[in-house]
């Protein structure tokens, strides 16, 4: 999608503090971070969101990259949430899937 700007991310067309890469899938910082950790993963390819039509492989591999960054981020210990908004209720902004890894400290009611 040449207008998603996760895809520009995930390409290298925008520069970006990366976590994570290899082929399939990148993780990096979020721009406005809810968190002291707030790392977000994306496969490189472009799919909308939970409900576009993913290869199971794929789907698996972008989430077991989710514990190698909670490690990378040393969060995996203390421990971290897990969100993927989906669709409009969700309030999903940017419509190129990608999980959010939130860390760092405890959550309370006002936690993302
Ligand atoms: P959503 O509500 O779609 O799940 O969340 C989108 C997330 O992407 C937000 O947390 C927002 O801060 C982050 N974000 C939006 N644009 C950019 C960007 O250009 N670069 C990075 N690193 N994060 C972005
Ligand atoms: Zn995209």
């Amino acid at each position: 999608m040449s207008d998603c700007i996760f895809c520009k991310i995930a390409n290298g067309e925008i520069p970006t503090t990366v976590v994570y890469e290899d082929d399939l899938v990148m993780a990096f910082e979020d721009a406005n971070p809810q968190m002291p950790v707030h790392t977000l993963i994306v496969p490189k390819a472009h799919y909308a969101n939970m409900n576009d039509d993913m290869p199971d492989e794929l789907m698996g591999h972008l989430f077991n990259t989710v514990k190698k960054v909670a490690e990378i981020k040393g969060v995996a210990e203390s421990g971290y949430r897990v969100i993927v908004n989906t669709g409009e209720d969700a309030q999903q902004v940017v419509k190129h899937l990608h999980i959010h890894v939130l860390g760092g400290a405890k959550m309370n009611e006002g936690s993302p």
